[in-house]
């Protein structure tokens, strides 16, 4: 057996090495930038609500743990971190074996008997230990739906957050105080919280705790008892519909002919990042230099993140402000960003991050938010539907058979808000041309079969 058992060692591990350990996540060096999965502000999800869709509002509140109650949720991680590698040698063995899968719910019984014999394990609230073994559940899931792969063992000071499953019952309360307020969360105490914003109307349903480099958060999940109903795509009246193009020179280009320039906050602080990196290749593994360059660089990457976070926020929040219905591509982001040349610009404008931002806060103030193919957006004209190769660098459109000349991207644009309209049902010709700004013609010529670089990794004929 080589599996590693949550016991093993029971020294007390002193609070500065699971602190040095913990903020040991070593960011990807620049070369090879990795986004990180972008923090959702809010998603839907099907909710107890009526059984119908709810939505679930989050909030991001920083904490300031005091030393014990740091100490004890670092303690924490770390028991969660080797349960998790309990708990994946475990199915691992079992497999590799006996050709017997260890499922959850037998994991979870085994838990159960572990935790008697395991003191550290019974200092962690056992719902959150509970959580480890889903969120390994989740991680086979994943690996046998072939969208991850085959779930690692984490090292030391490799894991980051844990999770209260079902903060409702008690195990989370958000304090009302408005002076001090705390987070009371069970097995830590209360934790000083900074609400800079009001919770939503709702239950908390999940809360998690994480940390980021040195800073603390925790996440709370609400579930907003009344969802406004989304407007059903053939009765929504649409007056102000927009089709967007996504795009490195401009991030977005819209039917209205309005190009919003990207803020690249990774090209503005690649400098500062190289030289923090180079700093952190320098010093010496397991030194306390060591830990300092890792803080640095970690929160100058999160400066950076913030950035970009901040930009999309408002942009998406001018565009459902103006729209009622808002189209936009639906693109393969990691097929795109395979091709290294253009990959750190793609990362740095974040169009899934603006997309997301987009859709949820479309559904939430009621609006429709489409996406579309991106196929052929650039090649079709948006007058007649001929269809013709564009190389990159030819930033205008002319069509040689109706004579249409515009800007590329508007003309991709208008192409995406037909396929929109077309897509929800409705008809293009309702929409007057000079109201709109939008002028949709009838296609004649058939589309020919085409394959735009870059767009999608298939060929569709
Ligand atoms: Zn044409």
């Amino acid at each position: 057996m080589n599996s590693i058992s949550v016991g093993d060692t029971n020294e007390e591990t002193s609070m500065s090495v699971l602190q040095a350990a913990i903020t040991g996540h070593v960011p990807p060096r620049l070369g090879r930038i990795q986004v990180k999965p972008l923090f959702r502000v809010h998603r839907l999800r099907r909710g107890s609500c009526q059984g119908g869709l709810a939505i679930i509002e989050i909030r991001k509140y920083r904490t300031y743990p005091y030393p014990d109650q740091e100490k004890a949720l670092l303690e924490q991680l770390e028991t969660c971190r080797r349960l998790w590698n309990r708990l994946l040698a475990q199915r691992k063995d079992s497999w590799e074996q006996e050709r017997r899968s260890n499922g959850m719910f037998q994991q979870k019984r085994d838990l159960t008997s572990w935790k008697k014999a395991n003191e550290y394990l019974a200092r962690v609230y056992s719902h959150v230990t509970q959580d480890v073994v889903l969120r390994l559940d989740k991680a086979f899931t994943a690996f046998f739906k072939r969208i991850a792969r085959y779930p690692r063992f984490r090292k030391f000071g490799r894991y980051g957050s844990m999770t209260y499953p079902d903060a409702y019952n008690g195990s989370v309360k958000l304090g009302t105080s408005e002076k001090n307020p705390k987070l009371y969360l069970s097995k830590v105490g209360y934790v000083p919280i900074v609400v800079h914003r009001d919770p939503p109307e709702g239950i908390n349903k999940r809360c998690t705790v994480k940390k980021e480099s040195n800073k603390w958060y925790a996440v709370l999940e609400y579930e907003v008892p009344d969802p406004p109903a989304p407007p059903a795509p053939e009765l929504a009246p649409v007056t102000r519909p927009l089709g967007i193009d996504l795009g490195l020179k401009s991030v977005i280009s819209t039917t209205e002919g309005k190009h919003v320039k990207p803020a690249k906050p990774l090209k503005a602080h690649e400098k500062r990042l190289k030289h923090l990196q180079r700093n952190l290749s320098r010093t010496q593994k397991g030194s306390k230099n060591r830990v300092k360059a890792i803080v640095a660089l970690n929160q100058e990457h999160q400066k950076v993140a913030a950035i970009r976070r901040d930009v999309n926020h408002k942009l998406s929040r001018e565009l459902v402000n103006e729209h009622d219905l808002i189209v936009l591509e639906d693109l393969r982001v990691k097929n795109m960003v395979k091709n290294h040349c253009v990959a750190k610009s793609i990362h740095d404008v974040a169009w899934s991050q603006l997309t997301g931002f987009i859709q949820y806060k479309g559904a939430r103030d009621g609006r429709l938010v489409v996406l579309v193919s991106p196929q052929y957006t650039s090649m079709d004209c948006s007058e007649c539907g001929h269809r013709q190769e564009m190389a990159l660098d030819v930033r205008t459109y002319s069509c040689p058979v109706c004579g249409n000349t515009m800007d590329r991207d508007v003309n991709a644009a208008r192409n995406i808000l037909e396929r929109g309209l077309l897509q929800v049902g409705r008809d293009t010709t309702e929409l007057k041309p000079v109201e709109n700004g939008v002028r949709l013609g009838q296609r004649t010529a058939p589309a020919q079969p085409f394959y735009e670089p870059g767009t999608t990794s298939k060929r569709v004929g």
